[in-house]
């Protein structure tokens, strides 16, 4: 199993395999391309965009897809993926980073807000003409997006989704059996505060694992750490090591909550004597690996 690191700032840290960066965030903000590294990329959330322009944000009967409409419940504010403008900019972008030395592009949020949207005219005209069923014509919507996106694409090409394995295609159009050929892995995010709970990661994990087609990679977060939060995390990482994944990354604030993953993992005697206790061997070979460094 890899390790990787999700981060908001283009370091590379010793220790790890996979270096994801945010290279454009659900509040608008763009930065320039991180060389040698996947470059993330939020694609149909932008408040900058939305606010400079708010005729673009996709629409349901309950409202606009904006956190503030308090009647749905959205972590981001949402443009409409049919908005040809708004979706030309975005590949445009894409386009600009695969002409940068990067490793490649992982997309995230590049799907509908939820199974109610989006019904403004232009998306009722499309699924009409479409003749296809609402759930089908969404889909198809969203993976043609994809594949458009990928033809831009030289280096890697992955795709996040929200983690839900059993209702996204109804919910968002993220059609896991047609995205699979397009994208070298999957990129699933199971984002907490802590992991002192963590049966839902070993769930989610394996549900993931059942249905995508392809290699997958969890994220969990690693930023605001304490001891007993990065005890807790390692913990979920190793449970985690047993499974069939590509990888697991962590989001990181910084490059210090990096590095203290490391030095806790390899300084703290219980945790290690826990994982030789249980025989996690996967997760032993990783310590050991940093171990060398930390
Ligand atoms: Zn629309």
């Amino acid at each position: 199993m890899k390790v990787g690191l999700v981060t908001y700032t283009p370091d590379r840290i010793e220790g790890f395999d996979l270096y994801v960066y945010y290279a454009k965030w659900a509040d608008g903000s763009v930065f320039p391309a991180a060389k040698n590294m996947q470059n993330d990329i939020t694609c149909f959330c932008d408040a900058k965009a939305i606010r400079e322009d708010p005729n673009i944000v996709a629409v349901s009967k309950n409202g606009p897809a904006l956190r503030k409409n308090r009647k749905i419940n959205l972590p981001f504010d949402f443009v409409c993926p049919t908005n040809p403008e708004y979706r030309t900019k975005v590949l445009d972008h894409i386009k600009g980073l695969d002409s940068e030395d990067i490793q490649g592009v992982t997309l995230n949020l590049y799907h509908f807000a939820d199974e109610e949207f989006c019904v403004c005219p232009r998306c009722v005209d499309l699924w009409l003409q479409s003749g296809l069923n609402w759930i089908e014509w969404r889909a198809q919507t969203i993976t043609g997006f994809l594949r458009e996106a990928k033809s831009l694409v030289k280096g890697t090409f992955a795709v996040e989704m929200f983690p839900d394995p059993v209702l996204a295609k109804e919910r968002f159009g993220i059609d896991f059996e047609h995205i699979a050929p397009l994208v070298e892995y999957f990129h699933v995010p199971l984002s907490s505060r802590d992991y002192f709970t963590n049966y839902w990661v070993d769930l989610l994990a394996r549900d993931f694992l059942k249905v995508l087609k392809k290699p997958a990679v969890v994220e969990l977060s690693a930023e605001m750490l304490t001891s007993d939060k990065v005890d807790a995390l390692l913990k979920t990482m190793a449970y985690l090591s047993r499974h069939d994944l590509m990888g697991v990354l962590l989001l990181v604030h910084d490059s210090e909550n990096a590095k203290q993953v490391c030095r806790f993992a390899v300084n703290n005697g219980a945790f290690r004597a826990w994982l030789r206790k249980f025989e996690f061997t996967e997760m032993m070979r990783i310590v050991r690996n940093w171990a060398q460094l930390y």
